[in-house]
């Protein structure tokens, strides 16, 4: 898991600067558990400039470190990323609990699609839907 300390050093890999409001960002990003929005982030570090709040989120996502998790009701989240690297997530439509998933597109089929389109293909969105084992057992 991340904490503050390994998360800023992954932004010093990225030549990024730590400014004094990217910090506040990380370590509000890392004080919630669970899934949230940048409302929510906004609303813990109310110094901080919402472009500011924004550009960290989308560059924090970009690393792996947070995952971006779209609801079944059609909202973004975010959440701090357990696998550091390029993932898909299960969503319960119940619970909105978000499982992080190993299985990700053949490589293949990307390579067809690159082929046949003509695209230069940059990324995925990739969810499943559905109902977690302790729904399912609740309505059993
Ligand atoms: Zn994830
Ligand atoms: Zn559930
Ligand atoms: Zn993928």
């Amino acid at each position: 898991m991340y904490n503050l300390q390994s998360v800023v050093q992954r932004l010093e890999e990225e030549g990024l600067r730590i400014t004094p409001s990217r910090l506040a960002v990380v370590a509000a990003v890392l004080d919630l558990s669970g899934h949230f929005s940048v409302d929510d982030i906004l609303s813990q570090v109310p110094e901080v400039g919402r472009a500011t709040v924004f550009r960290t989120m989308k560059l924090l996502s970009e690393m792996d470190v947070l995952c971006r998790v779209l609801l079944d009701d059609g909202s973004l989240r975010y959440r701090v990323s357990q696998r550091q690297d390029h993932h898909h997530h299960l969503v319960c439509v119940s619970c909105a609990s978000v499982q992080e998933l190993d299985a990700c597109i053949d490589p293949e089929v990307l390579n067809e699609l690159a082929r046949t389109t003509g695209y230069e293909i940059e990324g995925h969105w990739l969810e499943f839907f559905g109902r977690c084992t302790a729904c399912r057992s609740d309505s059993a």
